[in-house]
């Protein structure tokens, strides 16, 4: 017999809205496409479940997204996030995860811009964040950002090709993606969910 109660960590909750301009045939697969790496990578390092939902329905999935200023934009949708988990509470979800809202969408917001997440000063965390479906990459990316990874700790890889890590700033076209965050920023991820339940 044994007195230790293991303490079970709670899981994250990622609430991914799909626009209104996501193609029918990027629907289909965008569960294996652009989160299963990802979530299979984030798991392996945490220990902890990551869940995802989609959601829909005016005024999120019609969210005016593009524009020249991303921070604009993500103050806009951060008022929207609200409503929205709001509106899953008042349908009886309790939320027992950590959430996380990002609003996936078929463009960029903008020529310099696949997606943006809102983070927080100093600790570099957050809960929001808009991602384009144009690159395969960019939905890991900004979900790493809500969660402390950083631009200045990923690195290329070499996995018989060279590779970027999910935080690289801007894609090389040359190089690929290597679908998994970096040493560093594996342990900014650690450190940011060992501070929570
Ligand atoms: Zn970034």
């Amino acid at each position: 017999m044994t007195n230790t109660i293991e303490q079970k960590k709670k899981p994250i909750i990622i609430i991914a809205i799909v626009h209104d301009d996501v193609t029918a045939s990027a629907r289909k697969t965008i569960y294996a496409d652009y989160f299963y790496p990802f979530i299979t990578e984030l798991e392996s390092f945490t220990g902890r479940k990551f869940h995802v939902i989609f959601g829909k329905g005016d005024p999120y999935s019609n969210f005016d997204y593009k524009g020249s200023d991303p921070l604009k934009t993500l103050q806009k949708w951060e008022f929207h996030c609200y409503r929205y988990i709001n509106k899953l509470e008042e349908q009886g979800h309790t939320f027992d995860e950590i959430p996380l809202v990002v609003l996936l969408t078929n463009d960029s917001l903008n020529e310099k811009t696949l997606g943006a997440a809102l983070v927080r000063q100093p600790s570099q965390i957050g809960t929001f964040a808009i991602a384009s479906l144009s690159s395969y990459a960019t939905v890991g990316h900004e979900i790493g950002h809500l969660l402390g990874a950083k631009h200045e700790d990923s690195e290329v890889q070499y996995n018989g090709w060279w590779c970027e890590t999910y935080m690289t700033p801007q894609g090389d076209s040359m190089k690929s993606n290597c679908y998994t965050y970096s040493p560093a920023n594996r342990e900014n991820i650690k450190n940011f969910l060992n501070s929570k339940a």
